[in-house]
């Protein structure tokens, strides 16, 4: 029989090597603290092969990105290509010589039995360390509602496996959920000629621009990133964005006329006969409102700063709702329509069932604070709302990695500890001491 291999010993092993990982890697370098970030394919993988041809970044490059290194051939007003966004990763990666290992991949974590810390098997052999950091991200599984049957005679695939519309058959296409994926995805096959079909759910629409500013500058400006605590069910709410074309505001008026048909939330599929909800203009409508909100914000910070930004009353002229949103589709047969593929823009689900239980809920969601794990010595990373609204996207997960840093800086710092924790002069026995000393000397009295 082979001799296993011994366990490679580090101080913390980060799972992921995406920007969730570089960014916690980054930090664990700056103070010192001995790492191993375990890659199962490449740096940024996702950005290279989950996501479609034509994706951007949202965000404009002077913002969707790390403090410590700029996009060198994107202009900081501009929205980076997604394989400029995975160079840049891997960039950093090299800037700050990241111990990154790539095409390894942890298929368990569990407490190393009888002392303190972690084993993680791995697709390179075993690891122990003290502390884990599951850097992961929010974006792994590909989440669709179980509503049309395989083998139904439409194609059917998720955002993530989408690339262009050359990979679909001919035919038109139903795109379910209208958050930046879904409508960038919509809008792409439309232009490419085909009848396009959108589901629209409940969603968020920021401008992209207002006033000379981008959305990523208001919503940081108005606090709007930081805020820690999604509105009640807002954590279900997508947000609607897109920097494709220069960066456009996702406005479903538009949508439409371009010719997609708008349509409620896809609720059932029967016989080849997909329903639909009667919410669509509620759905448009509730977005509409959060635009004006930010539009009313953004005018009040101008007015109680005096900041000189041109006025732009123009942004609030939405015009009336679609011909489809106010008379919506209830229910499409998919095959007389000639829709022939479905592409699921539905989100994603975690998948953490590789971490000690103690680390996750009976739903297998993580259970944490601020990323600090209910299984002591694990921590997470990427989360949607992990500690604020910023903290699933580029920006926002560099400082929680900070934090999750420093929460391991000072775990540390206590096992570093040497002392008795009996200081000198104290303790029983030393109480004792003091006691029958003074006895014998006792102190002379005042006069
Ligand atoms: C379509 C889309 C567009 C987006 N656009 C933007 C944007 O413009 N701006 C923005 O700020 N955010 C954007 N985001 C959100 C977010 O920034 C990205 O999803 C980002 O990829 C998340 O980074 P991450 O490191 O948390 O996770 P990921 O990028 O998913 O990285 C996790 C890594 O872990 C690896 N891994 C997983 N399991 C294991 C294992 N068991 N062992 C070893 N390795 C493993 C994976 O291979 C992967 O490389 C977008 C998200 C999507 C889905």
């Amino acid at each position: 029989m082979s001799e296993r291999a011994p366990a490679e010993v580090t101080e913390v092993l980060v799972v992921g090597g995406g920007q969730a990982g570089i960014a916690a890697s980054e930090h664990l370098s700056a103070r010192g603290i001995p790492h191993v970030v375990l890659e199962r394919d490449r740096i940024a993988e996702r950005w290279r092969t989950a996501r479609w041809d034509s994706l951007v970044a949202n965000g404009p490059a002077w913002h969707d990105r790390f403090p410590g290194l700029t996009f060198d051939d994107v202009d900081p007003d501009e929205f980076a290509p997604k394989e400029r966004v995975a160079a840049y990763f891997e960039a950093y990666a090299e800037k700050f010589g990241l111990p990154i290992r790539t095409g390894v991949e942890v298929l368990s974590v569990r407490r190393t039995e009888g002392r303190g810390g972690f084993t993680a098997e791995t697709t390179a052999g075993t690891f122990e360390a003290r502390y884990v950091i599951a850097a992961t991200g929010a974006f792994q599984l590909p989440s669709i509602p179980p509503l049309v049957a395989e083998g139904a005679g439409v194609v059917q695939i998720h955002s993530s496996e989408y690339r262009n519309p050359r990979q679909l058959p001919a035919g038109a296409v139903l795109v379910v959920g209208a958050g930046s994926s879904g409508v960038q995805i919509a809008q792409e096959l439309r232009a490419s000629g085909r009848e396009v079909f959108l589901a629209v759910g409940p969603h968020d629409r920021p401008p992209q621009r207002y006033r000379n500013r981008s959305f990523v500058w208001w919503l940081g400006t108005l606090g709007l990133w930081e805020k820690s605590t999604p509105a009640a069910g807002a954590e279900h709410v997508t947000i609607a964005v897109s920097g494709a074309n220069g960066g456009r505001t996702i406005d479903f008026r538009e949508l439409a006329a371009a010719g997609i048909t708008l349509v409620g939330r896809a609720s059932s599929c029967e016989n080849g006969v997909m329903r639909f909800g009667a919410d669509l203009a509620d759905n448009i409508r509730r977005g509409d409102a959060n635009y004006l909100s930010i539009l009313d914000e953004a005018d009040a910070y101008v007015a109680r700063t005096g900041i000189d930004l041109p006025e732009e009353p123009a942004a609030r002229e939405l015009g009336p709702l679609p011909e489809c949103a106010t008379e919506p589709l209830l229910e499409l047969d998919l095959a007389a329509a000639g829709v022939t593929s479905i592409v699921w823009a539905t989100g994603f689900r975690a998948d953490y069932g590789w971490l000690p239980a103690g680390a996750l809920d009976e739903r297998g969601l993580p259970r944490h604070e601020r990323g600090v794990s209910a299984e002591p010595g694990v921590y997470f990373l990427g989360l949607p709302w992990q500690s604020h609204r910023g903290s699933s996207f580029i920006w926002g997960v560099w400082h929680d990695a900070k934090f999750i840093a420093d929460k391991i800086e000072i775990q540390r710092s206590y096992l570093a500890y040497r002392g008795n924790s009996v200081p000198r002069g104290s303790g029983r026995g030393a109480v004792a001491t003091a006691v029958a000393e003074a006895v014998r000397d006792p102190e002379p009295a005042s006069v």
